[in-house]
């Protein structure tokens, strides 16, 4: 890969993260590309270190521009950036890493907007499973981690939406929280954090989901929600799905999906 390549691949995964925050959110940021090796693009891992946000992200050799095309790897590490340094919440932020990611992507054109729900039905399962011995505070497996972690971002997008009638959704609370300077270069308690979020909303929807799981396995009927919202098939890389717009929550699937 050349440089030309990289920067290319890094400045869009950057435009993408501003589009969807509406700012980047740090201003400053390191982004330290370890080449050689054999593999593709891997062990992305973002901190904060004295103001400024630095990701450091592995390109091997094998690595082809088509592969940064459809890369993902990049686009969660910069959501990273957007959220405070938690102490002992691992689940919210790799929960919301994997949840807002392909939000990013589809959004700025980056991939498809059925992406979003082909990951969606194949994760979100696993991380309800994985939930329901310890809930979100004794989240530590992976699947815990980063899919009960997204279940609970999905299930407050979905109540924000529903509430508010489409008018508010996750994305506000998150661009509050950005707004109010809780980056990757702070760290701030959970509950702080979930306070300014729903301040964002207008609602107190990230409290009251996170009351309801911290300590008890999740309640979703996922079958249920995901017909609700007009979404049918397997998910998955080799999945197939179709949508249907008649479904009663069909408007609030095309807001997570586009954003509007
Ligand atoms: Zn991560």
């Amino acid at each position: 890969m050349s440089d030309e390549e990289l920067t290319a691949w890094i400045a869009s995964a950057a435009r993408a993260i501003a589009a969807y925050y509406g700012t980047f959110p740090v201003s400053r940021a390191i982004v330290t590309v370890h080449g050689g090796g054999g593999g593709g693009v891997s062990s992305g891992r973002t901190v904060g270190v004295r103001g400024t946000g630095r990701i450091a992200i592995a390109v091997g050799n094998a690595a082809t521009p088509a592969d940064l095309k459809t890369n993902w790897e990049l686009v969660h590490e910069m959501v990273h950036l957007a959220f405070p340094s938690m102490n002992d919440a691992p689940w919210i932020e790799e929960g919301l890493a994997t949840y807002v990611e392909p939000l990013v992507r589809a959004r700025a054109g980056l991939a498809p907007g059925a992406d979003i729900w082909r990951w969606l039905v194949w994760g979100l399962p696993r991380g309800q499973e994985a939930l329901a011995g310890s809930g979100l505070d004794g989240a530590r497996s992976w699947a815990a981690t980063y899919w009960g972690g997204a279940l609970f971002c999905f299930d407050a997008d979905v109540a924000i939406r529903e509430k508010t009638g489409g008018k508010k959704s996750l994305d506000d609370a998150l661009r509050a929280i950005v707004r109010e300077g809780g980056n990757v270069t702070v760290s701030w308690p959970l509950e702080r954090t979930l306070a300014v979020g729903d301040r964002g909303t207008g609602t107190t929807v990230l409290r009251d989901d996170y009351a309801g799981m911290r300590s008890r396995p999740p309640r979703d009927d996922l079958p249920g929600l995901f017909a609700k919202l007009g979404v049918k098939g397997e998910g998955g890389e080799n999945g197939s799905l179709t949508f249907d717009d008649g479904a009663p929550l069909a408007g609030i699937r095309k807001g997570i999906t586009t954003g509007k």
